[in-house]
């Protein structure tokens, strides 16, 4: 068969003349459970995208989760400059100054058994290396995690995810187990007054691990505060109670701060909430800001054993430098100007905001969150929590219609859910224009649905 080469496209002001949509349909897999929004974004500021219509729209989901500092933040946009211009990328033996630098100043952020780092590219990576390093150091293979998490699209990450449907995939990976997630407003464990049963819950979770474990329990994966799961805070103590299961089995926790690491709760980490720190914690959206770097973080003493054993985690951007320096400057900017302190604040400014806004409309039935991240559940009904699923999808298209993106967890049985998580960076101004939208948008789909 002969080939002719196509003919160049003509590169032009009319690049798409079917129209942007018509090319983006024959010529993007689709991925996402949702689809594409409806919006061109053509710039991206600050808090602040502004789509090729002129809207100017409010970041309330920074980027993916990720944009902590807000959109070209002066600092990365300097180092992504002087970086790529002077030490991109390199063989991954080659280890760079930023890369040290870094791994330090994560340390210096952290309690001292978490002093040894790996530099990587995205979360579900981090989680890969974390799991392969667990399973390696304890010499088991049976990872546990909560039955609303989520850890990352790929091969053991995704099998400890179960906040997305597990269906059209084949086999996932033997040895993957759950326990019920920690969800003080829909969990079905009680004591005799209402209030959530969450030990109950736990050693009821723990009991049907141990039934279903063929004796080979490595670790448990957990996020502090689950995200795309519909943010759920487990209770204050939970954490110290797990960890407490986990040591009586010789099993690893892996706190996964993918969303809630640096800053956007109001602690650096939102393990230090709860008192409990984890074997081995993985970071990533919120250590790139934006950019694609994450790490895994562990013990000396786990790292040596696996390095005795040769962990081999050798992928082509581990390490790189462009990569490690962004990382480096994100920590910087936050240490130097006390971003855990300026999302305590903004935060609780936002979740006043939220309280009024619930005290107004009753199709809120629950708030939760720290610091800035925030979760808003919708119902139909206080009394019955039937989850507002049509409601709330109506609220997210009202709110972008307006100027204002904020995300629904679109996500099996968590519809309703609106995540709020605005880049720290964020004016008062803006936060207060955000809850008025949220405000306007709440009355408009009351009045739709
Ligand atoms: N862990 C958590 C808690 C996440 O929220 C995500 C992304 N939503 C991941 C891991 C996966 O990260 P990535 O998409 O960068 O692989």
């Amino acid at each position: 068969m002969t080939m002719t080469s196509p003919t160049p496209p003509a590169v032009s002001a009319s690049r798409h003349p079917e129209g942007f949509w018509d090319t983006a349909r024959r010529h993007l897999v689709r991925y996402g459970p949702a689809g594409f929004l409806p919006t061109v974004i053509d710039r991206a500021e600050g808090s602040h995208l502004f789509d090729e219509d002129g809207r100017d729209i409010l970041d309330f989901t920074s980027g993916q989760m990720s944009s902590l500092l807000g959109h070209s933040h002066p600092a990365v946009v300097e180092t992504v400059t002087r970086s790529i211009s002077t030490l991109d990328h390199l063989f991954s033996g080659m280890i760079t100054r930023p890369v040290v630098d870094l791994a330090q100043a994560l340390a210096e952020t952290l309690p001292p058994t978490l002093s040894k780092t790996m530099v990587l590219s995205t979360g579900g990576e981090s989680n890969e290396a974390a799991i392969k390093m667990a399973k390696l150091y304890t010499g088991k293979h049976e990872i546990v995690s909560f039955d609303q998490s989520y850890h990352g699209s790929t091969h053991a990450a995704g099998a400890a995810t179960y906040s997305l449907s597990r269906a059209g995939y084949g086999p996932i990976a033997p040895g993957n187990l759950i326990i019920p997630t920690p969800n003080p407003y829909r969990s079905v464990f009680r004591n005799a007054d209402g209030e959530h049963d969450w030990q109950g819950e736990l050693d009821f979770g723990f009991a049907m691990v141990d039934r279903q474990s063929v004796g080979s329990l490595a670790a448990f994966i957990a996020e502090p505060i689950l995200g795309t799961g519909g943010l759920i805070v487990p209770p204050d103590g939970y954490f110290a109670a797990l960890r407490r299961k986990c040591d009586e089995r010789g099993m690893l926790l892996i706190l996964d701060e993918a969303q809630t690491g640096l800053c956007r709760t109001g602690d650096w980490y939102a393990f230090q909430h709860q008192g409990v720190a984890p074997d081995i914690l993985t970071i990533s959206k919120t250590l790139g800001a934006g950019l694609p770097v994450s790490a895994v973080i562990t013990s000396e003493e786990i790292e040596a054993v696996c390095a005795e054993r040769r962990f081999m985690f050798t992928t082509t951007h581990v390490s790189d430098p462009l990569a490690a320096a962004v990382g480096l400057t994100v920590v910087n900017v936050l240490r130097d100007e006390q971003y855990d302190l300026v999302a305590r604040e903004k935060g609780a400014r936002l979740r006043a905001g939220l309280v009024e806004l619930a005290a107004r409309h009753e199709h809120i039935g629950d708030l939760r969150g720290r610091g800035l991240f925030q979760g808003v559940e919708l119902v139909t009904d206080r009394q019955t929590k039937e989850p507002a699923d049509e409601f709330g999808t109506t609220v997210t298209a009202e709110c972008l219609k307006r100027g204002l993106h904020l995300n629904i967890a679109q996500m099996r049985g968590v519809n309703s859910i609106l995540r709020i998580a605005p880049p720290l960076t964020t004016s008062v101004e803006d936060l207060d224009l955000g809850l008025e939208i949220l405000d306007e948008s709440l009355t408009a789909a009351r009045e739709t649905t």
